[in-house]
Order: C-alpha cells, then sequence, then structure tokens
C-alpha cells in the first residue's frame, strides 16, 4: 500500500465498495468507490502507457467534474504531480502555468479546447492534450478522449512508491499581492488537512454528503471540501458550475448534510428564491472561507436552520489553518476564529519576535499540513518559509481568548510619516457613505510623508460626491492621518480571477508607493 491520496479511494474500495463517492450533478449519476478504484486504476495505467512518471506535472484545466477528481487521484496513485489550471485565467497567463510547471501533458474540458490550443501555440512542455467530456455531452454518451482511458485496460491497483514526503499537487496562489506562485503541496499535507477538516467541520463521517460546487481549481474547494470527504469514505455530489437556484436544488434533492463555499456564493445562495420553498433540513454545518463572510448572509443562512461556520486558509496551508465555530460565528463576528488541532500560529514583528497579545504583526503558521515551498522559486520559498515558519503575508492581532482576526495583507499597508495605517480600516470608513459603491484604499508616494493615503473610489450612478466631501465625511470619522488625502473616482476597480481587487495594479496606474519603494 502507498500512502498518498491515491490510495484513499483503495481503502474504501476494500470496506465500502457500495457506497456513493460522487454524484454527477443534478441528474445524479453515481459512481461507487468500487467503480471509482476500478476507473482511477485504469488511469494510471493508461497515463504510465503515456510515460508519465514519479514527480512528472499533468496540468488540469477542467471544469468540475467526477472525472477531474479521478485525474487528481490517478495522478496521485502515481506519486506523479497535479498542477490544476484556473479557467477563467487569460491564454496566456495559463501558457504562464504550464511553462512554469513544466507539464507534460493536458487534460482540458471541451469548452476550453480553444484556450488550450492558443496557450500552447506559444510553445510550453506538453507534448499530448487528453480531452474531457463537459457535462453536456457526459449526459449524450460521448466520452471525448477521456472515457476510452478509464472503462478498459487493467484495472489492478496501482502500486507506486508514494510516500507522505513526496508533492502530489503543484496549486497557484490567486495572485491578489503579485504574479501566482505554484505552492507545492505534498501527500502528507493533504493528510492532516483532512484531519484537520474532520475536526473542523465538527466530525465527517461516511454518511455525510458533500457538495463541490466552487472552482477545483481552487484550493477552497479541493481541500476543505472533496478531499476530506473521500478520505472518510462519504459521498461528494459535483457541481460543474455554480448557480445558486441548481445549488439549493442539488444540496435538497441529494440530501447535502455539509457545504463549503465563498462569501459571495453564501451571498448569492442566502438570496435566491429556491431557498424559501427547498427541503434543507439534512444541511447541518455551511462553511464559508477564502475572504469575510458579511454578518447578514451569515444570518439569512441561519434563519434556515442551518449552522454557520468561517473557516481560514490559504493555498500554502492545504487549506484549513482557522475556523470560527458555529457557537461563536455572531458574537466574534470579525475573527477567523482560533487554529485548527494541528496548527501553530504565531504573531510575528520585522525583527520575527513575539508581539503581545492584542498588537498586530505578521501571522505566521506552522504545521504537517503546510506547503514545503514555491515550485521553481528557491528565493521565494526562502523569503515566506524562515526558521520553519511559514510568514503568511497577513497582518493579524490575537486577543485574550485566542481569536484571532486578520487585520491586513503586508504588501497593502501603508506607512504615512511613521504611522502604520492598514487599508481595510479606513475602506470599511468609507463603505458607510452611500454613495461609496467599491473603494480600494492604496498608499502613493509622497515626499513629504513617505507615502500617503490613496481612495480609488466606484460611486453610485447618479452620485454628485466630491473629492472634498469625501474626504471630509472620513475626517469626522477617523484619524487624520488614516483619513485619504487624495481620492479618484474610476468606473470599475481591477479583479483577479477569484474575485479579488487587485491592488498592485491600481499602484501602478495611481503612481502609487509600493512600485517604487519594496519592503
Ligand atoms: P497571492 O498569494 O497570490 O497574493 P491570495 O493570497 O489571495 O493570492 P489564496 O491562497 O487563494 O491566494 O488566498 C489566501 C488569502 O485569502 C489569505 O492569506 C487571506 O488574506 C485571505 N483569506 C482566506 N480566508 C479568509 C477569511 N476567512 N477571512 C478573511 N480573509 C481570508
Ligand atoms: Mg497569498
Amino acid at each position: 500500500m502507498d500512502h498518498g491520496f491515491g490510495s484513499w479511494a483503495t481503502i474504501h474500495h476494500l470496506r465500502n465498495a457500495d457506497r456513493v463517492a460522487y454524484v454527477d450533478g443534478l441528474a445524479g449519476v453515481q459512481t461507487t468507490y468500487a467503480q471509482l478504484e476500478e476507473r482511477t486504476n485504469r488511469l494510471a495505467d493508461a497515463l504510465r502507457a503515456k510515460g508519465v512518471s514519479h514527480g512528472e506535472r499533468v496540468a488540469l484545466l477542467c471544469l468540475n467534474s467526477p472525472q477531474m477528481m479521478e485525474i487528481y487521484l490517478a495522478v496521485a496513485k502515481l506519486g506523479a504531480i497535479s498542477v490544476p489550471v484556473n479557467f477563467r485565467l487569460h491564454p496566456d497567463e495559463i501558457a504562464h502555468v504550464l511553462s512554469d510547471s513544466g507539464a507534460s501533458l493536458l487534460f482540458v474540458s471541451t469548452p476550453f479546447v480553444d484556450a488550450a490550443t492558443q496557450a500552447l501555440a506559444s510553445g510550453t512542455s506538453v507534448r499530448e492534450t487528453i480531452r474531457v467530456p463537459a457535462l453536456a455531452e457526459r449526459e449524450a454518451g460521448e466520452g471525448g478522449d477521456y472515457e476510452p482511458l478509464v472503462s478498459s485496460g487493467a484495472s489492478e491497483r496501482v502500486v507506486a512508491d508514494v510516500g507522505h514526503d513526496d508533492v502530489c499537487v503543484i496549486m497557484y496562489t490567486s495572485g491578489t499581492t503579485g504574479r501566482p506562485k505554484g505552492a507545492m503541496l505534498t501527500h502528507g499535507n493533504f493528510f492532516y488537512n483532512a484531519i484537520n477538516a474532520m475536526g473542523f467541520a465538527s466530525g465527517i463521517g461516511r454518511t455525510d454528503v458533500t457538495i463541490s460546487a466552487a472552482p477545483l481549481f481552487h484550493i477552497g474547494a479541493l481541500g476543505v471540501h472533496t478531499l476530506p470527504f473521500l478520505f472518510v469514505g462519504a459521498g461528494v455530489v459535483v457541481i460543474e458550475a455554480f448557480t445558486p437556484d441548481q445549488w439549493v436544488e442539488a444540496a435538497a434533492r441529494h440530501h447535502v448534510t455539509q457545504a463549503f463555499l465563498v462569501p459571495a456564493m453564501w451571498a448569492a445562495v442566502a438570496a435566491s428564491p429556491a431557498l424559501e420553498t427547498a427541503d434543507l433540513s439534512s444541511l447541518r454545518l455551511a462553511i464559508s472561507g477564502g475572504a469575510p463572510c458579511p454578518l447578514p448572509v451569515i444570518s439569512a443562512m441561519k434563519s434556515h436552520g442551518v449552522a454557520f461556520t468561517e473557516g481560514f486558509g490559504m493555498t500554502e496551508t492545504s487549506p484549513n489553518a482557522a475556523c470560527l465555530q458555529p457557537e461563536d460565528v455572531v458574537e466574534h463576528a470579525g475573527s477567523v476564529g482560533r487554529p485548527v488541532a494541528f496548527m501553530d500560529f504565531r504573531i510575528l514583528d520585522e525583527m520575527d519576535q513575539d508581539v503581545p497579545v492584542g498588537h498586530v504583526g505578521e501571522l505566521c503558521l506552522r504545521g504537517p499540513s503546510v506547503f514545503v515551498g514555491y515550485w521553481d522559486k528557491p528565493e521565494a520559498t526562502a523569503e515566506a518559509i524562515r526558521d520553519g515558519w511559514f510568514h503568511t503575508g497577513d497582518m493579524a492581532r490575537v486577543d485574550e481568548e485566542g481569536f484571532y482576526s486578520l487585520v491586513d495583507r503586508k504588501k497593502d499597508m501603508i506607512i504615512t510619516g511613521g504611522e502604520n495605517v492598514y487599508p481595510i480600516e479606513v475602506e470599511q470608513v468609507l463603505y458607510g457613505h452611500p454613495d461609496v459603491v467599491e473603494v480600494a484604499v492604496i498608499g502613493v508616494l509622497d515626499e513629504t510623508w513617505g507615502e500617503t493615503v490613496a481612495a480609488v473610489v466606484v460611486r453610485a450612478a447618479d452620485s454628485s460626491l466630491t473629492a472634498d466631501g469625501l474626504r471630509e465625511w472620513a475626517r469626522e470619522r477617523i484619524s487624520h492621518f488614516k483619513a485619504p488625502r487624495r481620492v479618484a473616482f474610476v468606473d470599475e476597480l481591477p479583479r483577479n480571477a477569484t474575485g479579488k481587487i487587485l491592488k498592485r495594479e491600481l499602484r501602478i496606474t495611481e503612481g502609487g508607493g509600493h512600485t517604487a519603494v519594496s519592503r
């Protein structure tokens, strides 16, 4: 027996053969653990025949599907490395991920074949592309290049030399603070993440059913749900593309017991008319993570009888790092909760010394689910992991009861006249103005102050709000050094593919400090 996550299906094939591992969307075509084991063994065998060996990279430009999960498992069985690619990226960015990771094989869902062709035209190491059918094609009995690989051939268990220290996934970060970096995650990272998720999610058992609707190229969907459920032999309903109505229908129809979504998706579910009539009585836990979840969304879900938890983590931590339990989610709103079982937290100052309780410093993490480094970036790795502690780039504080709160990203912090300003605090004040639709606060270079606080604002369509008016509003509510000295109005803010605002781009267009002053 190998010790990788590819063996998780093997374990349940022996003990849990007839239990359902996957349900393919609303239509509900089911794959049992026995079938999953057979299909992933065949796929691993076919990949081996194509020359895929230990440590080799296999890229996935795929829509959520049982097939995508099978690829992750088969690649893991060989000791090879999956490289999921965000399908919302531009073809040039896809090409960057393919070249950067040196992937030799590319699985691509039919709708992304054109993007893949464009990306491959720039010249990458990919030697073969395998087309994976989309849901509509699967329903029409069309299998693409994929189905022949899993429906015939050797189905015996594939035994490769795979251990906890082997890398099994290179997952690119969201690219909020810079170019996405490939976080190398090991079999051991996912094993301990599953253990953390079980504790974190109030105990996942094999009778649980989850719904995998957030994109599986992102660590939230893969690591909070999906993999931990396979670890215990539970069921996963895989949804190709999230819409709130379809999510509610799938959750009700398949008696989903626990589910993860990012806050924007929970907001859409909470506002969905389908929620009013659906029977979600089996849903005992809703989990949000990746960004702060607004309290009204939590309250709306709670009013439907669903317990709600917030999780905090990142790509580099596979991702479960902290959580706010259902009983704390309202009382400690704004906090990301307490650390999960196997994760050590410290808050350090610039000299890597612990700061006192209540003081702000950089959140640093250590534990068996923390990544081993950035792919092909030894300098970035040495900068991030110092003395065994992963320096997250998130500024945080902890209170007397051990609840952690994020203050802002370290790269976003503004130093003006020697004072630290955390943009999120200023943004929260500006969001209080009725005409402010969206706002990003950044530091811009200033001869007198080093940096000065600037706000880039999207106004309501009919608003007559002026820069002076907004400055005045802020100065009445916040210290003068925190209030923006400069205000620029724009039509929209630049965002990355996961919806996070790209302050680094604003700094370039607004002449911001960090492009010239690095820290
Ligand atoms: P990059 O590292 O490329 O700049 P990113 O940090 O946004 O991008 P991810 O790994 O997807 O990439 O996101 C992790 C970050 O998301 C965390 O470091 C934190 O800043 C934020 N985050 C995660 N969970 C929460 C949460 N519950 N509340 C607030 N922020 C969160
Ligand atoms: Mg990050």
